[in-house]
């Protein structure tokens, strides 16, 4: 980790996020150690310790860090897991996974994304993340099966090469609905493939694009 005037920021975003409900000790753990204003533009950097979400460029939106620490406690990770996210953006939310989990493998469809966000894991010393760029609607088939998935953009459902992927007994986090809100849900999937859905909270985050995510 970079060495750091920010660590009592940290500390008090760590507080936000506890007080937003927020128990998993390894996600506030993360929300303690990953530095954040490296993955938000140099502009924003003094912003980048409050809960809220920022623009990153290409339109897109990095959001708030309560919102992916809810994200990333559904998801239960352990820690010894293989995890997929679909939507890379700045990359944070990678870094978040990284520290809870044993691998992550991301797939951003924008290239600059992608190449921002690999400099950034880079400068925060994290090295167990794998970067694709492409559509992530079609996962990643050649590190598959994965443990949990994250997507990270709203879907309308849930595409179906994700649930292909998953290993048995795995979740996929998804922000299901249409394009103006949806809701956090969090879909296991049956041995027969039938999808159940449980739903955590609102949510608005830019459309997935993409094969099986809104028209372009
Ligand atoms: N969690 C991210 C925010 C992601 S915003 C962060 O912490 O910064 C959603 C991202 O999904 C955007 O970067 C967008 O370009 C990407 N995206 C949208 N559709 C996609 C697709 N089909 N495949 C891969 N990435 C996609």
């Amino acid at each position: 980790m970079q060495g750091d005037s920010y660590a009592g920021y940290r500390s008090k975003l760590v507080e936000a996020v506890r007080l937003k409900g927020v128990q998993d000790l390894a996600v506030l753990h993360a929300i303690a150690e990953v530095p954040r204003h490296l993955f938000v533009p140099r502009a924003l950097a003094g912003q980048a310790y409050e809960d809220t979400s920022l623009p990153i460029g290409s339109g897109q939106t990095i959001s708030q860090p309560s919102t992916h620490a809810r994200a990333i406690e559904a998801l239960r990770l352990s820690g010894r897991e293989r995890v997929l996210e679909v939507g890379t953006g700045s990359g944070y939310q990678t870094a978040l996974l990284a520290r809870c989990a044993e691998q992550v493998f991301t797939v951003e469809r924008v290239a600059a994304l992608a190449e921002q966000a690999r400099s950034a894991l880079a400068r925060a010393g994290i090295t167990n993340v794998s970067i694709l760029v492409g559509d992530g609607t079609l996962g990643w088939r050649a590190y598959a099966p994965f443990d949990a998935i994250l997507i990270a953009a709203a879907s309308p459902s849930v595409p179906q090469p994700l649930i292909e992927q998953l290993a048995p007994g795995g979740r996929i986090l998804v922000p299901l609905g249409d394009r103006a809100s949806q809701r956090l849900t969090l879909v296991t999937v049956g041995p027969e493939g039938a999808c159940t859905y449980a739903p955590l909270a609102e949510a608005t985050f830019v459309p997935l694009r993409g094969t099986h995510g809104f028209d372009d």
